[in-house]
């Protein structure tokens, strides 16, 4: 399979989110699944694959320090599209994190906090899967720049599909107003970026869209998302 995606990853490149989606589906049938933490980008990426196929596998990884407007979203998301979100653990309740660790690990090691409570848990729903659907941009982060629209995931050895990698934040918002797609009412509240309570806050005007992700901290992603291109797979040149 990696032979496979190397061979198609910049045909891949110039397809539509809905092409992409399409050939995940054909090619991976019911072991491929949506990735999503219900951001703005999630929700567009939900939205369209609900218009291709009603049975599509949705799954968030939920670290128990989410927002009530976020789990308030997975609720709509269910009654709108019909649909049971696959709901993955760590193998740590919140209480037990305390007891082994001390108190607000998120605080003193972020990158420890985010293994248990995201990357062990995703590692382990990966492991069921062929394939999985992401909703990341290249202009979201440096490391999420080198992102294809079909890649092979060396870090979790699966394929791992982006179908709106090349996407900026105003087709986003686009699609979701077009579509009356619901979203987090955070991002109301000038939260670009959602991820747990203890370490997102709102951004002031002017900042990164990131910068309330892990105020204070050098901390830019939670390990989900490490991107190890593959040499020989540029880019299409862009459009003059
Ligand atoms: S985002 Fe913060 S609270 Fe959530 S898992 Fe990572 S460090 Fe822990």
């Amino acid at each position: 399979m990696k032979d496979k995606i190397a061979e198609m990853q910049l045909t891949a490149e110039s397809w539509t989110p809905q092409q992409v989606l399409s050939w995940t589906f054909d090619t991976f049938g019911n072991d491929v699944a949506i990735s999503s933490a219900f951001g703005a980008e999630g929700m567009v990426l939900i939205d369209m694959a609900s218009r291709l196929r009603k049975d599509f596998r949705l799954f968030t990884v939920d670290t128990e320090f989410l927002f009530s407007e976020t789990y308030n979203l997975m609720d709509r998301i269910e009654q709108r599209y019909g649909i049971k979100i696959e709901r993955v653990f760590s193998l740590l309740s919140p209480e037990e994190q305390e007891r082994v660790h001390g108190k607000a690990l998120w605080a003193r090691d972020p990158d420890q906090c985010c293994n248990l409570r995201k990357v062990e848990p995703l590692r382990r729903k990966l492991g069921e899967l062929r394939a999985w659907i992401t909703s990341i941009r290249r202009d979201q982060t440096l490391i999420r720049e080198g992102a294809r629209k079909v890649q092979w995931d060396a870090k979790f050895g699966l394929v791992k599909v982006n179908p709106i990698v090349d996407w900026t934040s105003k087709q986003v918002w686009r699609y979701l107003h077009e579509h009356d797609v619901p979203y987090n009412s955070l991002h109301d509240q000038n939260y670009p970026s959602i991820g747990c309570t203890h370490c997102t806050r709102a951004v002031r005007p002017g900042e990164d869209p990131r910068a309330g992700r892990w105020p204070g901290t050098a901390k830019t992603e939670c390990g989900l998302h490490v991107i190890e291109i593959q040499p020989l797979t540029p880019l299409p040149e862009a459009d003059a």
